[in-house]
């Protein structure tokens, strides 16, 4: 059986540096939601945070002490009164009166500085300071970390749980943040059976359902897979039907007789952008758009998968929702890749870890790109230029698989 449709010349091949700019041009940040702080972690802030009040609210006490209404002379003070966090005193200190104060307590008015408890003693109501105190000494002032109205964070900064207390202290218990995609995952393919079911001659198993959820769930999204069998009409219907911001075909994204995700999505109305890229694996890779709404076609064989996923759907995920895309690394490389004298931009599973020297990546073994084996242990993709063979101790183009890099 030929593999060429006659009649057909072959899709034109692009650079991925082009892919990407296709994306970057045809991808739109999503809407804004308003959604509770507690759930707001890792989004991305669509509306600048400020200050509802003044941060710290009050002149408050940094230390468990007292309040001193006057500079320490050698003199006693008097103590006049008791505030622990949470309450409020109306009492003016005059020169020569104290206050037993707490961490976190309004300051009365007139407070010159606070003495730590360790270095005062007190009996009854005579307190005596054993150390100078300059004016202002262990007092957090109203407004010293930032005043009323002023800015606390940018539109656009990714709400890192560090944030959250900060959004907190300023009453923002509900953000305005950039929806998250609604991705759907149409899984092609006559050879695939269902979980659990006896392998009939001639079948598989579907991979890249569970590698798409699990590599969604990394980024915290989720998707609707849906399993499909090779036909052009079933897969058509499907795409016109989604209503997903992101449309991911699994399998059919070449130009053979059996593969229809090319077809389905230009009958729904898509413009196809690419659909072969000098990408190894993931040549027949199909980026399309209709309006904000992208949709990919990735080729069936799961290491293709995982690959495109990483190098292309990942940069138009991270567009969808205002942050910034992947970056490649450079790092130095330990060991001969697989087919290391390629002239193709090849990608290669590799274990990125973080050494003395820097960052160092690993290619690992794999048979071809239907072997999920290296997946085990790989945290990153060596990219490779396609312009010389790659060496033991070149610097690479590595990019990371997730957010953490290990230690060596
Ligand atoms: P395709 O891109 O549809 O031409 O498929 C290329 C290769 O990947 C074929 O060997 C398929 O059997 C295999 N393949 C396609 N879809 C899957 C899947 N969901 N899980 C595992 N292998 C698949
Ligand atoms: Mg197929």
């Amino acid at each position: 059986m030929s593999c060429k449709t006659p009649g057909h010349s072959p899709p034109a091949m692009i650079e991925i540096e082009q892919v990407w700019k296709a994306v970057d041009r045809r991808t739109v940040a999503l809407s804004a939601e308003r959604i509770p702080l507690d759930q707001a972690g890792d989004r991305m802030l669509a509306v600048a945070v400020r200050a509802d009040t003044d941060l710290p609210p009050f002149d408050q006490s940094a230390m468990d002490g007292y309040a001193l209404g006057s500079a320490p002379s050698g003199a006693p003070f008097k103590q006049v009164a008791t505030l622990a966090a949470g309450h409020a005193s109306r009492r003016t200190l005059r020169p020569g009166e104290a206050a037993r104060v707490f961490t976190g307590a309004r300051l009365p008015r007139g407070t010159f500085a606070i003495a730590r408890q360790e270095d005062c003693t007190a009996k009854a109501d005579v307190v005596r300071v054993g150390v100078a105190c300059p004016h202002g000494a262990h007092v957090r002032q109203r407004g010293g970390i930032a005043r009323a109205g002023a800015q606390i964070l940018p539109a656009g900064c990714r709400l890192l749980p560090g944030v959250a207390g900060l959004l907190a202290s300023c009453n923002a218990f509900e953000v305005s943040v950039l929806r998250r995609p609604k991705i759907e995952h149409l899984v092609t393919g006559d050879e695939l059976a269902r979980p659990g079911e006896k392998l009939r001659p001639g079948r598989i198993r579907d991979a890249n359902g569970p590698l798409i959820q699990a590599l969604l769930a990394a980024l915290g999204l989720s998707t609707r897979r849906r399993r499909l069998s090779d036909s052009a009409a079933a897969l058509r219907k499907a795409v016109v039907k989604s209503d997903a911001d992101l449309l991911l075909i699994s399998g059919g994204s070449g130009p053979g007789g059996r593969d229809h995700a090319r077809a389905a999505l230009e009958a729904a109305g898509f413009a196809v952008h690419c659909s072969s890229v000098n990408s190894r694996p993931g040549r027949p890779l199909i980026f399309a758009s209709r309006g904000p709404r992208l949709a990919f076609g990735l080729p069936g064989n799961p290491l293709s998968h995982y690959v495109t996923f990483h190098g292309f759907v990942r940069r138009a995920i991270a567009r969808m929702e205002g942050r910034p895309p992947p970056r490649l690394l450079s790092a130095t490389l330990r060991g001969d890749p697989p087919d290391a004298d390629d002239r193709r931009r090849s990608w290669f599973p590799a274990r990125l870890t973080l050494g003395a020297g820097g960052a160092e990546a690993r290619p690992l073994r794999w048979k071809h790109s239907g072997d999920l084996t290296p997946l085990a242990e790989a945290n990153a993709l060596i990219l490779s230029s396609g312009e010389a063979p790659l060496r033991d101790g070149d610097r690479v183009a590595v990019l990371p698989a997730f957010d953490t890099l290990e230690a060596a």
